[in-house]
């Protein structure tokens, strides 16, 4: 099982950052408000990831470890409607494999936490009681030590942790709800508090990507038929380029080339290689779309993907037009 696990984990786990996100979503699954990351020397040495979601019940706990072991996909029809971000039990197992990696947890109906942690070859499953407030704590040392091929294909510490950095500030943005903290060998290099009215989003954008791209920027809402659109679009007038390209169907930060299109269709004058900054949020009937396109979850497929432009294009061409009377 080993072996299928470490063939896994070629998939999941390219780099300390692609650790991250699975371990992430694992904690929004799990309903935590808040979430503090550790790393240690890019992500290379350390991981360490604590959430106060619901916590793993001791008997769970060697299962969570285990392949295909989700608590998340139950019928045929979930896989097709997949709202969580997990679904294929194979994040943890994979990690575990390339990894020293010990969970720490606690469920509200248990007075004291358990510690798992897989030893051997067999990977088999230790519990030890520890000391853990309710939810769960996973640390993931030594990444990729068993794997020397994959190791050496690390880049430097900083490169590594500004990848991790960079994927928790596009999360940061789709849950202006969560609490979260980062730090990097031992110094705090973010701190995103939740805001708590009604301009929730607009605060932690403004945390995110400074100033100048809130302030200025095009608010998008619109909505048709089961589509809705909302979010920001970097004004005409500010014309510096931005690196700011935050693309997310159904709260899942994706790449698709679709928005990009539209949105230089949108801005009709445009140079060659402007491409206006935007925070952009689409909300779909989740069987209009695949997540399933590729393991990481990066990609998505939609079944009527020139409609969906269309409606992209149609909501920022008409938010531009009135931004500008
Ligand atoms: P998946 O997320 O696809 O179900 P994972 O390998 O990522 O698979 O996780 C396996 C299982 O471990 C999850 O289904 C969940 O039950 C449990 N789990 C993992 N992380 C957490 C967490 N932070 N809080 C609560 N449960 C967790
Ligand atoms: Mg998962």
């Amino acid at each position: 099982p080993q072996l299928a696990n470490q063939i896994a984990a070629g998939e999941v786990v390219e780099r300390p950052a692609s650790v991250v996100k699975e371990l992430v979503e694992n904690c929004l699954d799990a309903g935590a408000t808040r979430i503090d990351i550790d790393i240690e020397k890019g992500g290379a040495k350390l991981i360490r990831i604590q959430d106060n979601g619901s916590g793993i019940e001791q008997n769970d706990l060697p299962l969570a470890l285990s392949r295909h072991a989700t608590s998340k996909l139950h019928t045929l029809d979930d896989l097709e409607a997949i709202l969580s971000f997990g679904f294929r039990g194979e994040a943890l197992a994979s990690i575990s494999s390339v990894s020293r990696l010990t969970l720490t947890s606690r469920t509200s109906a248990q007075s004291e936490a358990w510690m798992a942690y897989a030893e051997g070859s067999e990977m088999a499953v230790k519990l030890q009681p520890a000391a853990h407030p309710v939810g769960t704590t996973i640390e993931v040392a030594d990444l990729f030590f068993n794997t020397p091929a994959r190791r050496r294909f690390l880049k430097s510490d900083k490169t590594e942790f500004a990848h991790i950095d960079e994927w928790l500030k596009r999360m940061a943005l789709v849950r202006p709800d969560i609490q979260l903290t980062l730090k990097h060998n031992g110094k705090q290099v973010r701190h995103y508090r939740p805001a708590n009215t009604d301009n929730q989003f607009l605060q932690r954008l403004t945390q995110v990507t400074g100033r100048s791209f809130a302030e200025q920027a095009v608010k998008i809402e619109c909505q048709h038929d089961n589509l809705s659109l909302s979010g920001y679009l970097q004004s005409p007038q500010q014309r510096e380029l931005q690196d700011t390209h935050y693309f997310y169907v159904n709260g899942r930060l994706v790449r698709d080339r679709l928005v990009n299109h539209a949105v230089r269709q949108a801005f009709a004058d445009l140079d060659e290689i402007e491409q206006p900054g935007y925070v952009l949020m689409l909300q779909l009937d989740p069987h209009q779309v695949d997540v399933n396109v590729h393991p990481a979850k990066h990609e998505v497929r939609f079944h009527q993907a020139r409609y969906v432009h269309d409606f992209i294009l149609q909501a920022l061409t008409s938010a531009l037009e009135q931004s500008a009377t």
